[in-house]
């Protein structure tokens, strides 16, 4: 039977319009097709191989690279940085011999170092992942692994995290695939013993997940995204009928885990207590947060975690909470220290801005009240800033010390600020006005002044008038050059003053001292 003829997509689009409209009436519509202008290449030219596995860093490498933005935290950048070269050292490998004997790449044995990063919020789990992914080149994506149980939608949604690190990649499926996936709240996907419920979907993911860490093939496009779906199909007919790799496979992308395991932390205390091996001390949060230490596989199944899941994660490190003297440190020396940030947007305006160590030392104690970690930072400085960052630009402050009397009294500094500025802006303009004074004397060869009091009120009335004082005063006295040459011509030795009280109507002022100087000269 001879093949029927592929439909062209214009008529595929139809079709589907025509099915979905009988279906669902009009509220739904299909737009595939204009997405993509049928002359563009397709996104297979993307994936040509950019080689980022030059990969030759030792451990101490990557952590000194770490400890340049990430404070404190050592044994977790040890871990990683150890965790990072075994990982991608084995992908060099193995391209290496792909090359060579494929057989025996695949017969190579050997079992992902997955992470397992244990801590609190805020103390730099995401950020140290961050900055290993941008180091050695590869995507990174972050997920919070409740996101997957609240849905119900469980597969897919953990499938799209793998096909975010192609987006990542900008469409570069081989880089993709040697990503790194990073997933938050690993704890709330754990089964409490009582089953039903929302445990269930906590072990589905954990099954979800675990085929992904093993080693899967997602499907480039959503198999539930019907725009995605009708697009390939679309890419399939401009190939004539090939398909190209629409798989991305996990094997070699990096699993890290994290989260907070808050009742983890009791239940291991329980048992070392329990077990009573010089622990017998063990109580309030310090121990509670060194316990976590001591964690083994065992806790984590007893926890909640299927033991092929918590397999997977065989690197598991504790990152530790945060002081208010790390977060100094944090602001004093971290690379990334959003002091730093703050510094460049009041440059952008023009402000110099400079923070006295007991400014951030302040911050420090104010932020780790937050609770937060190292975020507890962002909070404060917002919150100590924001109306600086409004007031500032366009002020005439051009530089500010941040000391401890600001971060104190952010207010009434503020305030104070101002009016400096406003008062050292106010003395250049009078010495503006004055300077437009002497130059209209120098022009027009009479002494022309313009009295303290009148400097005072033209400041004020031109900043009313949201004007310049040079350009207010070249319109206050546009008509004076006449009258002045007039009242020059008779008296070359006549001084002519400004009152403040003459501002209100410049002009009649001057056609009344002009006829006045006249009917004077007239008497004499
Ligand atoms: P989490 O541990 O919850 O993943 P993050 O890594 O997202 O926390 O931290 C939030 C922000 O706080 C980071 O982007 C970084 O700016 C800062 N930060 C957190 N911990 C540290 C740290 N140990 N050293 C330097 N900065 C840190």
């Amino acid at each position: 039977m001879p093949e029927a003829p592929l439909p062209s997509p214009e008529e595929l689009q139809k079709k589907i319009q025509e099915f979905m409209k009988a279906n669902f009436g009009d509220q739904v519509s299909v737009s595939a097709f204009a997405q993509q202008a049928p002359s563009e290449e397709p996104p297979e030219s993307h994936t040509e191989a950019i080689d980022p596995f030059e990969f030759n860093a030792t451990p101490r490498e990557i952590k000194a690279h770490l400890d340049r933005y990430v404070i404190q935290q050592d044994a977790a950048k040890k871990t990683l940085s150890i965790a990072i070269c075994d990982h991608y050292n084995h992908v060099n490998r193995i391209r290496r011999l792909e090359k060579e004997d494929a057989e025996a790449a695949k017969n190579l044995e050997y079992s992902k170092g997955n992470v397992l990063l244990l801590g609190p919020t805020g103390v730099g789990k995401t950020y140290l992942v961050k900055h290993i992914a941008d180091l050695i080149g590869v995507p990174f994506v972050k997920a919070d692994a409740t996101k997957f149980s609240e849905t119900g939608y469980v597969g897919g949604d953990v499938e799209d995290l793998v096909r975010d690190l192609v987006q990542k990649s900008d469409g570069n499926v081989e880089l993709a695939q040697y990503g790194i996936i990073y997933i938050d709240e690993i704890d709330k996907i754990a089964t409490s013993n009582n089953v039903g419920g929302r445990d269930v979907s906590g072990r589905g993911v954990q099954t979800t997940l675990l085929k992904l860490m093993e080693e899967t093939e997602v499907p480039l496009r959503n198999p539930m995204d019907l725009q995605s779906q009708l697009q390939s199909a679309f890419e399939f007919q401009r190939r004539g009928g090939k398909m190209k790799k629409e798989m991305i496979n996990t094997r070699h992308v990096l699993f890290i885990c994290s989260g907070a395991f808050d009742r983890l932390k009791e239940q291991v205390t329980r048992r070392l207590r329990q077990a009573a091996i010089g622990f017998s001390n063990l109580s309030g949060s310090k121990d509670e947060a060194a316990a976590l230490w001591s964690v083994t596989t065992r806790d984590f199944i007893d926890y909640g975690f299927e033991p092929e899941f918590i397999g997977r994660l065989p690197v598991r490190v504790v990152c530790e909470e945060l002081t208010a003297d790390d977060l100094y440190l944090i602001l004093k020396t971290s690379e990334g220290s959003i002091i730093k940030q703050y510094q460049r947007a009041f440059e952008s305006y023009g402000i110099d801005v400079q923070f006295t160590d007991q400014a951030l030392s302040e911050i420090a104690n104010q932020a780790s009240l937050e609770g937060t970690g190292a975020r507890g930072l962002l909070t404060v400085c917002d919150r100590l800033f924001r109306d600086f960052k409004f007031e500032l630009p366009g002020s005439g402050v051009r530089s500010l010390e941040i000391n401890l009397e600001l971060v104190t009294k952010p207010r009434e500094t503020l305030n104070r600020v101002l009016q400096e500025a406003y008062a050292e802006a106010e003395l250049n303009q009078a010495e503006m006005i004055r300077q437009f004074a002497a130059v209209f004397c120098q022009k027009y060869g009479i002494r022309f002044e313009i009295e303290e009091p009148a400097i005072k009120q033209i400041v004020l009335r031109a900043r009313a008038a949201g004007r310049n004082v040079t350009d207010f005063c070249s319109s206050l006295f546009k008509d004076y050059p006449y009258g002045l040459k007039l009242l020059r011509d008779r008296d070359s030795q006549l001084t002519f003053s400004v009152p403040a009280f003459a501002l209100d109507d410049p002009d009649k002022y001057l056609s009344e001292r002009v006829v006045e100087f006249y009917r004077r000269a007239d008497k004499t």
